[in-house]
């Protein structure tokens, strides 16, 4: 090991770089939106760039503007938002926030993996929940595992990543209420099922809403993301944040996307798009160990008979998120334009055929 190795922290060292797959072919693999910027948005894009001034000052530090339109769009007050990069650096601030040395997080297995690589990162430790077999949550044995294991955090995901199941409401109820924790509830997918549980902070104060312009809103590239919850929470959570955390560009193309209807009709879209390829693909379930979940999300997560079901789908110039371990003849396929999804189905189709009996 190398000194400067040797010096870095022990986690660190231990530690692989989070690597994103290189893009060759059709990008299905980062749940991002198929839809372009809108026209308008660029119009105002140029705008915002020939203005010199924007840029050469630092951003608001508060993204107050933004705050006030996400706080009439929820009905809350600003003093219950905080807007982040993405919803990565929520969990970041989540993590940084509560942890102590040895501290505990409760991530859902499987779901997202920042949870628990932000966690490690923060000087705590992960333990893992295992949902069913169908990939509801456990809610009995996560609050027994809230009992035994006293987690600074637990992690929800809903509809979860990769799974695109929803917790039902009252097994989401029972979780916020009992946990006995923080309770991180994600909604990046939220808007494809009309998830939102806003109106919940004013009950628990324990509890923060992650959400995300990355998905539905199409704008992953600008990196917002804001949090929900309780004034004394959000205020913890602010003690963390480095100042001029969203850049200039991010906090006005975020705000002008909240004046923007047409991606309530892109939603809808994308809904039916994915309801689309799964009846198409619904049909092998059970064949040659081909199985298609449900989502309400806008992804569909798919099993093969074959190990690395990824590969083959490259070879085809279709990029899929492809998993290791245990979910080795799993992918994710994101929802795309109506072409790309065609494409995904028919070589799918293909592979169910070149499969073993
Ligand atoms: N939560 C979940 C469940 C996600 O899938 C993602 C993106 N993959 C994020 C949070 C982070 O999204 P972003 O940082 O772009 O807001």
């Amino acid at each position: 090991m190398s000194r400067v190795e040797e010096l870095a922290r022990r986690e660190i060292r231990r530690m692989e770089n989070y690597r994103v797959q290189p893009v060759t072919g059709e990008k299905l693999d980062a749940n991002e939106s198929p839809f372009p910027l809108s026209d308008g948005l660029k119009a105002r894009l140029a705008d915002w760039l020939t203005k010199e001034e924007d840029l050469r000052v630092y951003p608001d530090t508060d993204c107050v503007e933004l705050r006030e339109a996400l706080a009439e769009k929820y009905g809350v007050k600003k003093e219950n938002l905080l807007c982040t990069v993405g919803s990565d650096q929520l969990i970041d601030f989540l993590n940084r926030a509560f942890l102590e040395e040895g501290d505990r997080v409760l991530v859902p297995e499987p779901s997202f993996s920042m949870y628990a690589l932000s966690a490690v990162l923060n000087h705590g430790q992960a333990e893992a929940f295992s949902l069913d077999e169908d990939y509801a949550y456990p809610v009995e044995e996560i609050l027994e595992q809230c009992c035994r294991v006293r987690p600074k955090i637990l992690y929800l995901c809903t509809p979860n990543n990769p799974t695109g199941n929803r917790i039902p409401e009252a097994d989401l109820r029972r979780l916020v209420k009992e946990a006995g924790c923080i309770v991180a509830l994600d909604e990046a997918y939220g808007e494809f099922c009309k998830e939102d549980h806003t109106s919940w902070i004013r009950e628990f104060p324990h509890m923060v809403i992650l959400k995300t312009f990355s998905k539905a809103y199409g704008l992953a590239g600008i990196r917002a993301g804001y949090a929900l919850g309780d004034p004394e929470i959000i205020g913890i959570l602010d003690r963390v944040r480095p100042p001029y955390n969203l850049g200039t560009l991010s906090q006005k193309i975020a705000l002008f996307a909240l004046t923007q209807p047409e991606y309530k009709e892109q939603i809808e879209a994308i809904c039916k798009e994915r309801d689309r390829i799964y009846e198409a693909l619904k049909i092998y379930n059970g064949k040659k160990g081909f199985y298609v979940y449900p989502s309400e999300a806008n992804f569909l997560l798919i099993k093969f008979g074959r190990e690395n079901p990824g590969q083959a789908l490259l070879a085809a110039g279709l990029l899929v998120r492809a998993y290791g371990g245990k979910m080795s003849r799993f992918v994710r396929a994101t929802v795309g334009r109506p072409d790309q999804n065609d494409r995904l189905i028919r070589r799918i189709a293909r592979m169910i055929e070149e499969d073993e009996e």
